[in-house]
């Protein structure tokens, strides 16, 4: 068991909090820097993240959340999380905080139903919200799972950033293996 931090700013952190609670971990709602003392994790949820990313900045988060994956403690970016993680986000300029070498395009798989289900070259149930596209993978970055040949699951060191939400699946394995 694990004590684990869910950005709680903006979006849909509230069935990230229920799968954490679900797999036994003490979970906190993270608002400001000083609720990231004495987490073990952290996850990055849905939602919008040009808003997500001005709350973490007029909160004065984003240093200590930059300590924090240098501290080499385990991350997840679901959705606009992944957004946020990535090194460049397309249509540009959009500010991101460059914990994975990849960009992404927002809501690329718009041409498709805004939201829909797929089954993953690996197996997983995925599903899709205004979902980012993964259109470049710098070369540290291992691709996990794929939807069609297409990285849809990357990690990078100890950040790992999904396309999709594996909070509204039941393939909970991503936060079994991150959080242990
Ligand atoms: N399209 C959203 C964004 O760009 C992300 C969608 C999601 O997190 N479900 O921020």
């Amino acid at each position: 068991m694990a004590r684990v931090g869910v950005l709680a700013l903006q979006g849909a952190f509230e069935a990230q909090v229920e799968v954490l609670r679900r797999l036994n971990h003490d979970v906190v709602e993270v608002r400001s820097a000083e609720a990231l003392e004495g987490i073990d994790g952290l996850v990055f949820p849905g939602g919008e993240s040009t808003t997500q990313l001005k709350l973490m900045a007029w909160g004065e988060m984003l240093s200590a959340l930059h300590g924090f994956v240098a501290s080499g403690r385990p991350v997840l970016g679901t959705c606009a999380g992944l957004i946020l993680a990535a090194r460049e986000v397309l249509p540009g300029p959009q500010e991101s905080l460059d914990w994975i070498d990849v960009t992404v395009q927002r809501n690329g798989y718009g041409r498709q139903l805004d939201s829909f289900e797929a089954r993953s070259d690996g197996g997983r149930t995925l599903m899709f919200i205004r979902a980012p596209r993964i259109t470049r993978v710098g070369p540290g970055v291992e691709v996990l799972d794929t939807l069609d040949g297409e990285p849809v699951l990357v990690r990078q060191g100890k950040v790992v950033g999904t396309a999709f939400h594996p909070e509204l699946s039941d393939d909970v394995d991503i936060f079994r293996e991150l959080f242990v």
